[in-house]
């Protein structure tokens, strides 16, 4: 067993680097998101906020620094390959994670998109993977799309189907990468609020999005991120209004 961490924060990260060959992505990134905490993560593109959402949910493994999820730390050397495979599996499903471009699975019918991972991976029984999977369509506003197949969705309803699928697993923190980017404009509200609902049920979250109105409003903290290091971070009226470092008046000037 791993000592608990000190700071009893649901998601540490210590130093965390990601190098790809002679690339160095991640520079050495610390950060804490507490339980029922939303983090927004802003930064220009190619700054690494993927990279770090994916080390965060080891999707890639950190090339250096440790991650820290409720207490575990991820990236233990001293565990064999084996034992830190089958670790990882768990460890994955305790964080979900929402995409770009959704991955759905296209031969599977809404529904059974949602059902798949509670009965594959939990071994719940079907009739009651059936009927949680409704009720979270219900929550995410898609329960009439449940004997669909993805292709005939609506971009933001394939996000919201995504959200759906993610948090089938019972996640004890969501990580959102760019969810509104590949959307129509007139999808995007539609996914933000689901966001915002799961936000104010408590759900810990780290995001990443260019929404600046949903960050104002929903994140608790929003971080700036550049060349793979953090420049700053704070309340996200502090940031926005009054960023103290000139990348992030450039950044801002920008996008704003
Ligand atoms: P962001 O999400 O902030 O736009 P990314 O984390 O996607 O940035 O990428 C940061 C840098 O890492 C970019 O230069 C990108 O090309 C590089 N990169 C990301 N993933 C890989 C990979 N699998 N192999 C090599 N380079 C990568
Ligand atoms: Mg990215």
């Amino acid at each position: 067993m791993n000592a608990a961490h000190p700071d009893g924060a649901q998601i540490a990260l210590r130093g965390v680097r990601k190098t790809y060959g002679a690339l160095d992505v991640l520079k050495g990134i610390s950060l804490d998101v507490q339980q029922g905490e939303v983090l927004v993560l802003i930064g220009p593109s190619g700054s690494g906020k993927s990279t770090l959402l994916r080390c965060v949910n080891m999707l890639e493994m950190p090339t250096g620094g440790e991650v820290w999820i409720r207490g575990s730390l991820i990236n233990d050397a001293r565990r064999g390959h084996r034992a830190q495979e089958r670790y990882l599996n768990a460890m994955r499903m305790k964080v979900g994670m929402v995409f770009q471009h959704f991955n759905l699975f296209a031969h599977l019918t809404v529904l059974e998109n949602i059902m798949l991972a509670p009965v594959q991976l939990l071994g719940h029984g079907v009739a009651q993977a059936r009927a949680e999977a409704r009720a979270l369509l219900e929550s995410v506003g898609v329960l009439d799309k449940q004997d669909v197949y993805p292709g005939k969705l609506s971009g933001g309803q394939k996000q919201r189907v995504a959200i759906a699928r993610a948090l089938a697993l019972r996640p004890d923190a969501m990580l959102f990468d760019e969810p509104t980017s590949a959307l129509d404009p007139e999808m995007v509200a539609g996914v933000l609020a689901v966001m915002e609902k799961l936000a104010r049920a408590g759900m810990t979250m780290m995001v990443v999005t260019h929404e600046m109105r949903f960050a104002e409003k929903v994140a608790d903290r929003v971080v700036f991120i550049a060349g793979g290091r953090v420049v700053e971070e704070g309340r996200p009226a502090a940031i926005f209004h009054q960023p103290a470092h000139e990348r992030t008046q450039a950044f801002l000037a920008d996008i704003l």
